[in-house]
């Protein structure tokens, strides 16, 4: 694997191209992994796979755990690891346990995250030579430690426990890592900033070739996130990549961007799609163009997306956005999307997803571009504070 920082802007934030091994494409950072479920993205058919944005759209959050059951390891070893099992030669994968579909904790279950997983078959604890077994027979391009990941909530003593496990995990994996791929050691730490310091600092003395970003998105509030961040990134080296899981909306992305994140695992669109939502905020030169928002109470919108299942789209007959390059907004309405919803039929999922994953593969496109333009903080206020304007208006007109 190979890693290069080309341009930085306002200290922190940082554009880069990462290079695996195996595959062919370089990756411009920061960048997006599309979420899967058992290894292809939930909504968007494989056939469509070509028309999203390349190489930007080859980058795959799998988790091992999603093939816990059914198929055998021994059977995925033998067709050759993930890539032909699922029929992706070119794609990259990215191994990282943590399934943020379904791991947001509530406070009953500090202990219900980590390595202990929800089965059909009930909960399983995954051990370090189990997981890396996985690694062996998957064959990621990209995979991060085992996490024992805890919520913001979780008590100071719970949370040093993740720590030592986190860290002797970490251990038990190099020493059994059969070179299956780029290895990024997992770093946790919870609500804690000296705790999250010194983890970084015990995993960056490694021998990893990135960093895993694990125990946000659980219960921390944007603002106790600043902090954190800064004391894992302050303790990491400049030269190798790192990947987040669990900041997802576009205010929280820039958040991370801004503290030298490149890598992130994000369900958000999912989510979005789930939600009939679509991405609509615009992405060309966002630095110096802000499109004013309309109060609509009906349109679920708050400035960066509108909800497709809102009655006002029934007749209406444009994209999604004008002049937008995705399949769904060259071929389709508004208003035909809308009706795929009312009657319940799944291409409504397909035709959106397809749609803010271009969309928002965009919105990483601008962020690079920005970095290197070194307007970063520009880009950065200017979105958030088009945001914030958009949700005052519409709580005025309410
Ligand atoms: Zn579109």
């Amino acid at each position: 694997m190979k890693f290069v920082v080309k341009a930085w802007s306002n200290g922190k934030a940082r554009a880069g191209v990462l290079q695996l091994g195996s595959c062919p494409h370089p990756i411009e950072t920061p960048a997006l992994l599309l979420t899967t479920r058992k290894g292809l993205p939930v909504f968007i058919p494989p056939d469509h796979f070509p028309s999203l944005p390349s190489p930007d759209s080859l980058l795959f959050h799998v988790s091992p755990l999603h093939f816990l059951e059914g198929i055998s390891l021994k059977a995925i070893s033998n067709i050759g690891g993930l890539h032909p099992l699922l029929g992706l030669r070119d794609h990259i994968l990215v191994a990282v346990p943590r399934d943020s579909i379904i791991s947001i904790p509530d406070h009953d279950s500090t202990n219900r995250i980590g390595a202990s997983f929800e089965t059909p078959s009930g909960r399983m604890l995954i051990k370090p030579a189990e997981y890396m077994e996985m690694i062996s027979s998957m064959r990621p391009n990209l995979w991060t430690t085992l996490a024992d990941e805890v919520p913001a909530w979780a008590s100071e003593k719970r949370n040093k426990a993740s720590v030592e496990r986190t860290l002797r995990w970490l251990d038990e994996c190099i020493i059994s890592n059969s070179k299956d791929g780029a290895v990024f050691g997992s770093i946790v730490g919870g609500s804690r900033v000296e705790v999250r310091q010194s983890c970084a600092q015990e995993v960056s003395r490694r021998n990893v070739e990135g960093f895993w970003i694990g125990g946000f998105g659980l219960g921390e509030s944007m603002e106790e996130r600043n902090p954190l961040l800064s004391a894992v990134m302050d303790s990491l080296p400049e030269e190798k990549p790192r990947l987040i899981s669990g900041l997802g909306l576009p205010e929280e992305v820039l958040q991370g961007v801004a503290a030298g994140i490149d890598l992130f695992d994000s369900t958000y669109i999912y989510h979005l799609t789930l939600g009939g939502f679509a991405l609509t905020f615009p992405l060309e030169r966002i630095v110096t163009q802000i499109t004013k928002y309309q109060p609509n109470s009906d349109s679920g919108s708050d400035g960066t997306k509108i909800n497709l299942k809102a009655t006002m789209y029934r007749k209406d007959t444009s994209p999604i956005v004008d002049n937008c390059k995705c399949y769904t907004c060259q071929n389709h309405t508004k208003a035909y999307i809308n009706h795929l919803f009312n009657v319940h039929e799944m291409l409504a999922h397909i035709l959106l997803e397809i749609h803010n994953t271009h969309h928002y593969l965009g919105f990483f496109c601008s962020i690079r571009e920005a970095i290197q333009e070194g307007k970063f903080e520009q880009f950065r206020q200017k979105f958030v504070g088009s945001r914030r304007e958009h949700l005052f208006s519409a709580a005025l007109s309410i």
